[in-house]
C-alpha cells in the first residue's frame, strides 16, 4: 500500500497551522526556512529569567496555507489509505478559536473554504466511482463526547442502522476492533447525501448545545467514515472494512482557577484528563516495550481504540493564534504537539 504509513518512526504526523492575522507576532512567533520548525519566544519566560526561547520541531508548519494544500498535504493519504484497508485518523487540536472547526468542516460561505471533511467525501465518492472492480458501501456515524458521555448527533433521523435512544457505550469486537454501541449508521450513496448528513450532525450540535447550556469548544466531535468494499471478481472475496475517523478535539485551553466554578470546572476537567489521556496512548503506542495500551481510560481514546498508531494512519494538526497575546496558550499547544511527534 503506497501512501505515508504511520510505522515509519512515530505512529503519528503532526502539523502546526497558523491562523492567519495580521497582527503576525514576528518578534514571538518564527517559522524557520525548512517548514517544520518553529522558535517561540515568551516574554513571560524572559521576564523571570528563564528560557525565552524554545524550538519546535514538527512534521511541518502550515502558514498562510489553503484548505485545499491542507487537504492534499495533510489529509489526502489517509483518506485514500482507507481504500487500502487502512483505518485513518485526523484530528485538530488547540486553543478556541485557533481554528480547529475552520480546519476539519470549513466555513460554509464559499466552496474553496471547505475544509477536511467535505473533500474527504468528494474524494471517497471518486474513489468509489473509479473502482469499478469493487462494490463498495458507505456508512457515516457522527457523535459527539461531552463530559464523557457520548452523544449520537444523527440519532434524531430515521432510517438508521442501530440507532436506539439509551446510553451509548464503547465496545471491543472480536478481532481487535471497537464500535459504539446504539449510535446509528447512516448508509449514502453519494457525496451530497453525506453532505446533507454533516450538516444535519452540526446542526444538532447547535441545538445540543442550547438545550444544555454548553459550548461547542467543551466537546470533542467524531465524523467517521466508514467503507466497506469487495472484489466483484473474486467470488471468494472477503468483505474488506475501515474505518476514516475526523476529529475536532475540545478546546485544550486552560481555565483561570478564579472565576470558574461548577459545570464549567467540570467540562475542563473531563477534557484535560482525555487529553492527557490520548496523549498517554500514543506515546504507549510508540513504545516498542510497553505491551499494554491504556485505550480505555477515556471514551476518546476508547472510541479510536482501532483507528490510532499500529496499522493505521494518524494525522495530528495543532491549530495555534499568530497573535502575542495569546502566546502562553501556544505554546501549550506546541509542546502537546512535540511530544506527540517526539516519541
Ligand atoms: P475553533 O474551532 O478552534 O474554536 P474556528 O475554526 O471556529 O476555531 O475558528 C475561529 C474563527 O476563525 C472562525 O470564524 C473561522 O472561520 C476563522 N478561521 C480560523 N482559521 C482560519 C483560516 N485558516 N483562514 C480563515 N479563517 C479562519
Ligand atoms: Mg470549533
Amino acid at each position: 500500500m503506497a501512501g505515508i504509513m504511520s510505522s515509519q518512526g512515530s505512529p503519528v504526523k503532526v502539523y502546526i497551522r497558523i491562523r492567519p492575522t495580521a497582527n503576525f507576532a514576528h518578534e514571538l512567533i518564527e517559522c524557520l526556512p525548512d517548514q517544520q520548525t518553529l522558535r517561540v519566544r515568551s516574554k513571560k519566560g524572559k521576564r523571570n529569567n528563564h528560557q525565552s526561547s524554545w524550538l519546535f520541531q514538527l512534521n511541518g508548519v502550515l502558514h498562510n496555507v489553503s484548505q485545499e494544500d491542507i487537504y492534499d498535504g495533510v489529509a489526502r493519504s489517509v483518506v485514500l489509505g482507507t481504500f487500502g484497508g487502512y483505518n485513518g485518523t485526523i484530528m485538530c487540536f488547540g486553543q478556541t478559536g485557533a481554528g480547529k472547526t475552520y480546519t476539519m468542516t470549513g466555513a460554509a460561505e464559499t466552496y474553496k473554504q471547505r475544509g477536511i471533511i467535505p473533500r474527504a467525501l468528494q474524494e471517497v465518492f471518486q474513489e468509489v466511482a473509479g473502482r469499478v472492480d469493487h462494490t463498495f458501501s458507505v456508512h457515516l456515524s457522527f457523535l459527539e463526547i461531552y463530559n464523557e458521555t457520548i452523544v449520537d448527533l444523527l440519532s434524531s433521523l430515521k432510517h438508521g442502522k442501530g440507532s436506539h435512544s439509551g446510553v451509548l457505550t464503547v465496545v471491543e469486537e472480536p478481532g481487535g476492533g471497537v464500535s459504539v454501541k446504539g449510535l446509528s449508521l447512516h448508509l449514502v450513496h453519494n457525496e451530497e447525501e453525506a453532505l446533507n448528513l454533516l450538516f444535519e450532525g452540526e446542526m444538532n450540535r447547535i441545538i445540543g448545545e442550547h438545550a444544555l447550556n454548553k459550548h461547542s469548544s467543551r466537546s470533542h466531535c467524531i465524523f467517521t467514515v466508514h467503507i466497506e468494499s469487495r472484489s466483484r471478481t473474486l467470488s471468494e472475496a472477503k468483505y474488506i472494512t475501515s474505518k476514516l475517523n475526523l476529529v475536532d478535539l475540545a478546546g485544550s485551553e486552560r481555565l483561570s482557577k478564579t472565576g470558574s466554578e461548577g459545570q464549567v470546572q467540570m467540562e475542563a476537567m473531563y477534557i484535560n484528563k482525555s487529553l492527557s489521556f490520548l496523549e498517554q496512548v500514543i506515546l504507549a503506542l510508540a513504545d516498542s516495550r510497553r505491551e499494554h495500551v491504556p485505550f480505555r481510560q477515556c471514551k476518546l481514546t476508547h472510541a479510536l481504540k482501532d483507528s490510532l498508531g499500529g496499522n493505521c494512519n494518524t494525522v495530528l494538526v495543532a491549530n495555534i493564534y499568530g497573535e502575542g497575546a495569546q502566546i502562553e496558550e501556544t505554546l501549550s499547544t506546541l509542546r502537546f504537539a512535540t511530544r506527540m511527534k517526539c516519541v
